[in-house]
């Protein structure tokens, strides 16, 4: 038995019509649990219509009534989340703690955009000139649309969705099509919630759906996270329509541990960080640096861990790590490491050796020590349970091989030296720093973002940030008739 899933256009679940589904399995059983529609540009068109239906009567609601939306949002997010970790970990994979963690993470967004009375305030310039006042507003695009990543089915569109919909506009979601169910338990909440009809759709697809979102005249933004290749193409093509685009790539980041760290706690963060959500995270730490004679120690600390995580079904009590999204990807990620061991690194705990479950896409930590930044272990993206350690003798070793990878999202330092972590701060160019912080994503009310390869665009997603991308400014020059001071005057109108 496996469950149809559809799309949600103007307020209702709508099967698709174009023939082409996808399957969708539970990665901890390796069964196929559902088939998901896959949009055709035809059907990308019906949402975008019914979407920019709602856009034009959204805007016009008062702030204190969205914002009464978003706080009711907020309350039926928050009582069920149970039920969303539940549909995230049956479809992902992760441990329902991971999932109850990206939900929480992506409720702050919720709880920042319940503020958009406040977030929306303008300044005002009262007598600009004579008898003159000047004052900018900001106003929606109309209708946005959100392309996102398996890793995270519930917080990255939560990220989008909640600013965009606070700011008046309508937002389409296009979930990736590996765990597409949160998209809908999202659009139930929103309609619970008292969201009108049509400003919130989910449209399932692939590229096809994605593509048609790209050139589709009614789209004014499209914001995405995803993998660098697919965000450079989110870019070029969504700007060269004439849209508004942030797209987040992909990742590769750095822990750079100096000598004086503390061994054990920057091992369990390493761990944590590099392990969690079997590495499937864009902020995931799948490299540290060690600097000088802590490198010895560090290995050894966090090789004792690996043996200790328990790897297993994510609904199961006691997980420590679950399975990979696909038996494709589990397969590459294994890859990885033989080719990792090939070129000379050498393999400390070898994932492909641990004892894990026989059903489903699982695989064990692997952990890889002597690593050269020419290996592809190094030079690419894994997004799995691997972590490189490369052998630096000071702070400016590990501070230029950080900063010639070309992927900049997030990075952490650990360290007791306050100055020196100070200096990293300065100098390290990547968007988001840690400072004995493993992952450090932002908190809601300043704004998320990589640098160079991780981001195209030039705004960070949700927080302040986001309410810029969602809006557009608008500025206001008024008189009002004063029969007193009126006169003809064919002069360019000065301010003095
Ligand atoms: P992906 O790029 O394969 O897919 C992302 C989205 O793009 C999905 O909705 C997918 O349907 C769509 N898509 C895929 N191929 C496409 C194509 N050819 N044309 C148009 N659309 C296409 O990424 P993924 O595997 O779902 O997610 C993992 C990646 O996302 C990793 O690279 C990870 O680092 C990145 N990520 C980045 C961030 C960040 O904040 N920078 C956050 C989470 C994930």
């Amino acid at each position: 038995m496996t469950t149809r899933i559809s799309h949600w256009i103007d307020g209702r679940e709508t099967p698709g019509t174009s023939g082409r589904a996808a399957p969708v399995f539970n990665p901890a059983t390796g069964r196929q649990t559902g088939e998901v529609d896959l949009a055709s540009a035809a059907e990308t068109g019906t949402a975008v219509a019914s979407a920019l239906a709602a856009a034009k009567a959204w805007r016009r609601a008062s702030l204190s009534s969205r914002s009464a939306v978003l706080f009711r949002f907020r309350e039926l997010l928050h009582d069920r989340s149970d039920e969303l970790a539940a549909i995230i970990t049956a479809e992902h994979g992760k441990v329902l703690s991971d999932a109850a963690g990206e939900i929480a993470r992506g409720l702050e967004n919720v709880e920042f955009a319940t503020g958009v009375p406040q977030l929306l305030k303008g300044g005002f310039s009262e007598q600009a000139a004579t008898g003159v006042d000047v004052y900018n507003i900001r106003q929606p695009l109309g209708v946005v649309a959100g392309i996102t990543p398996f890793n995270f089915p519930a917080m990255v569109p939560l990220w989008m969705c909640a600013n965009a919909i606070a700011c008046g506009n309508a937002f389409v979601l296009k979930p990736s099509e590996k765990d597409p169910s949160a998209a809908l338990f999202l659009a139930r909440l929103w309609q619970e919630a008292g969201l009108p009809d049509g400003v919130f759709t989910v449209l399932q697809g692939d590229a096809e759906a994605v593509n048609a979102l790209l050139v589709h005249p009614d789209v004014a933004a499209v914001s995405f996270v995803g993998s660098t290749p697919i965000a450079r193409h989110i870019y070029e093509t969504g700007t060269a329509h004439g849209k508004r685009v942030q797209a987040l790539g992909g990742a590769k980041n750095h822990a750079l541990v100096l000598p004086d760290a503390d061994v054990d706690m920057a091992a369990d963060a390493v761990v944590s960080a590099a392990y969690g959500a079997a590495g499937e995270r864009c902020m995931a730490l799948s490299v540290t640096v060690a600097v000088g004679d802590v490198a010895g120690p560090l290995v050894d600390a966090i090789a004792a861990r690996l043996p200790k995580l328990t790897i297993g079904d994510g609904a199961q009590p006691g997980t420590d790590m679950g399975p990979l999204i696909t038996r494709e990807h589990r397969d590459r990620v294994a890859g990885y490491v033989g080719a990792g061991a090939e070129a000379g690194a050498t393999v400390v705990v070898d994932g492909r050796e641990a004892d894990v479950p026989s059903d489903g896409f699982f695989l064990g930590t692997t952990l890889l020590d002597h690593v050269r930044p020419d290996m592809t272990v190094y030079t690419d993206e894994i997004f799995g349970p691997v972590l490189s350690v490369v052998r630096v003798d000071t702070y400016e070793e590990g501070l230029e091989l950080i900063n010639a990878n070309p992927f900049a999202n997030g990075t952490a330092i650990f360290t007791r030296d306050g100055g020196a972590a100070r200096q990293f701060q300065f100098d390290v160019e990547v968007g988001m720093v840690g400072i004995n912080v493993p992952i450090p994503v932002p908190v809601a009310y300043y704004s998320f973002g990589g640098w160079k390869a991780s981001l195209f665009g030039d705004t960070h997603m949700y927080g302040p940030e986001g309410i810029t991308f969602y809006t557009r400014g608008k500025v206001v020059t008024s008189r009002w008739p004063d029969p007193a001071t009126s006169s003809v005057d064919l002069g360019f109108p000065r301010t003095r």
